[in-house]
């Protein structure tokens, strides 16, 4: 067992050059975990509270307050850990500690004790498998709440390279085709700066359905085929489009405004034309009944719950009586606490529905989610594309493969 035996805090900086916080946990005098909280940009307004009173500083004030209780108790299991956090933070939404450090807490204290035990991270949460790679979504194209105006309304155009045999298959396949979307968009947009959105995802000024057809082209140009050994997808991040008032998605970049029924058809005719084997977000984050009808549709395509189910139980017991998923996003920080997000993973799978390991557009260099996704059984794991504080995890996904523990790639639904 290792016991927690010292703990430290601190604001650093995430890839946005914002405030967050990072912990420290020592255990048995000697074995360092850290972690970082990350932050979103499309952020559902359910998720769990970041900061107290939206200060990071208020938020180490509490926690040094309050961090010799977490002394002498065993970081192993997150559980012992969220039973003191939960005593000395009882409310639903971590509104008195916050979530960037039930975050960054109950992740560093695994990090230590995966290192005291010597084993690898996904081991020490996960004692006995089957391991499996998740499949990268590789954010290829965006807009939304990630880039600047001129950019599409839909926040991620992502390939995944479903024809992959291993995981550095995987990803030279997915820097392929965005070095090859670059060449497309050069087409489309004679002026283009070759600018990049926050997940290193290409940023040019096209429409919703030229990001589509460049990305289309791209998986040719670079000698895939569509459907065969790579697939595509789409995060609509829906929730930042809609206007509860009127009660329509606004396409403002694209001059449109859609009701509820003419999103259903766009988002089906655009899983049909372009075979994809994701959509996330289709509908805003209340609309149980649309992403319902999207699924029962759509029986080869992931309909991934994000914004809607935030990471979060009682949300999925809410989808699951509308069986509104088949695929769901695990982003840690929405929920808050590592156990609060293994929770949600156990749900997932006991109803199930496909895990999405996620990053967010704000991140730290941290690699913990490599981990995390294998431990959950994930079936695909987001982690933007380029940037270093991407490459963190994918390349720790790469060392991964040397453990020799990792039975191939996840089983994904076929197209
Ligand atoms: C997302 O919407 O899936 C995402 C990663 O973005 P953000 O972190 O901004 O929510
Ligand atoms: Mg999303």
């Amino acid at each position: 067992m290792a016991t927690v035996t010292d703990l430290n805090s601190r604001i650093i900086f995430n890839s946005r050059g914002t405030e967050t916080i990072e912990i420290d946990v020592v255990t048995d005098g000697k074995h360092l975990g850290r972690a970082a909280a990350p932050s979103g940009a499309s952020v559902g307004t359910l998720e769990c509270r970041s900061f107290p009173m939206n200060s990071p500083e208020r938020a180490i004030e509490f926690f040094e307050e309050n961090k010799s209780r977490f002394v002498g108790i065993s970081a192993d299991d997150p559980t012992e850990l969220q039973g003191v956090m939960k005593d000395i933070d009882p409310t639903p939404n971590y509104s008195k500690l916050g979530g960037s450090v039930a975050y960054a807490l109950s992740i560093a204290s695994v990090d230590s004790a995966a290192k005291a035990a010597q084993i690898p991270l996904f081991k020490l949460l996960n004692k006995n498998g089957p391991y499996k790679f998740p499949f990268p979504l590789g954010n290829v194209l965006g807009g939304g709440a990630h880039a600047g105006p001129g950019t599409p309304d839909i926040q991620e155009v992502l390939i995944l390279p479903i024809g992959a045999s291993n995981i550095g298959e995987a990803l030279r396949t997915n820097f392929k085709i965005h070095k090859e979307v670059r060449n497309v968009i050069e087409r489309y947009d004679g002026k283009f700066t070759y600018g990049r959105g926050d997940e290193g995802a290409w940023a040019p000024n096209v429409t919703n359905d030229e990001a589509l057809q460049i990305t289309e082209k791209a998986i040719e140009n670079a000698g895939f085929n569509l459907g065969q050994n790579v697939a595509m997808g789409i995060d609509f991040a829906s929730s930042s489009l809609w206007d509860d008032k009127a009660k329509k998605y606004n396409y403002s970049r694209k001059g449109k405004a859609l009701n509820s029924e003419e999103q259903i058809d766009y988002v089906n005719g655009l899983i049909k034309s372009y075979k994809l084997i994701y959509a996330e977000d289709p509908v805003n984050e209340e609309d149980f009944s649309g992403m319902s009808l999207l699924t029962r549709a759509n029986s080869g395509c992931y309909i991934t719950g994000d914004d809607m189910l935030v990471t979060n139980v009682s949300r999925l017991a809410i989808a699951s009586k509308h069986r509104a998923c088949s695929g769901a996003i695990l982003k840690v920080n929405q929920a808050g606490s590592l156990y609060d997000a293994l929770q949600f993973a156990n749900g997932c799978r006991s109803e199930g529905v496909g895990i999405i390991t996620s990053h967010r557009s704000g991140e730290s260099t941290d690699s913990h989610i490599a981990h995390i996704s294998i431990a959950t059984g994930s079936k695909m794991i987001k982690t933007g594309i380029l940037g270093g504080e991407r490459l963190a995890k994918l390349n720790e996904l790469v060392r991964i493969r040397e453990y020799d523990l990792i039975e191939g790639m996840a089983e994904i639904c076929s197209t």
